[in-house]
């Protein structure tokens, strides 16, 4: 299991994974538990606070989170139920578009229902940094990263950027 990181091709493979929506996840199983399990030790390892299903190549609905303040929570087969009118701006990051950031707006307030790794359903209130990075993962589902979310001439800019860091990396590996 690795990171798929958006290459911006047509004919990218890993970008018709980050792009497609996501399906249901039919039992909650051992194998799930160990899917969950991996993807928050990807998680850790590359300091992200969340981390969905599509972005390991896998399309269901499934993510994971670790915000700071709070522990490591899996979300299964998620709806988000409400959102606030009121929205707030927060920087945003994402392990499959390294080295880009941007400020996105969303609601500052959310709730949302789930299963858990042990088949417990659950419904939280969310509000600052989880209810940020829970609304951030939701989208990987439906196949929509942050950049989407931004205006054109930014996202341009940041694609830019994004194809030059990847060359960076894969010249560092070479060399
Ligand atoms: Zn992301």
């Amino acid at each position: 299991m690795e990171v798929l990181t958006l290459e911006n091709k047509l004919d990218s493979e890993k970008d018709r994974l980050l792009r497609q929506k996501a399906v249901p996840v039919k039992n909650i199983d051992n194998e799930i538990r160990k899917i969950a399990e991996n993807m928050l030790k990807i998680m850790h390892e590359g300091k992200g606070v969340g981390l969905a299903g599509p972005q390991v190549g896998l399309l269901k609905r499934i993510f994971v989170t670790h915000a700071e303040g709070d522990g490591p929570r899996v979300f299964i087969n998620p709806s988000i139920i409400w959102t606030s009118q009121e929205q707030v701006n927060y920087e945003e990051g994402c392990l499959s578009l390294p080295g880009v950031y941007a400020e996105v707006k969303r609601p500052g307030k959310i709730k949302i229902q789930a299963w858990n790794e042990k088949g417990r359903a659950f419904t939280l209130d969310l509000t600052g940094l989880l209810a940020r990075v829970v609304q951030h993962e939701y989208d990987h589902l439906e196949g929509v990263l942050f950049i989407d979310r931004i205006n054109e001439a930014k996202r341009e800019k940041l694609l830019t950027k994004l194809n030059k860091h990847t060359k960076l990396v894969k010249r560092k590996k070479v060399g």
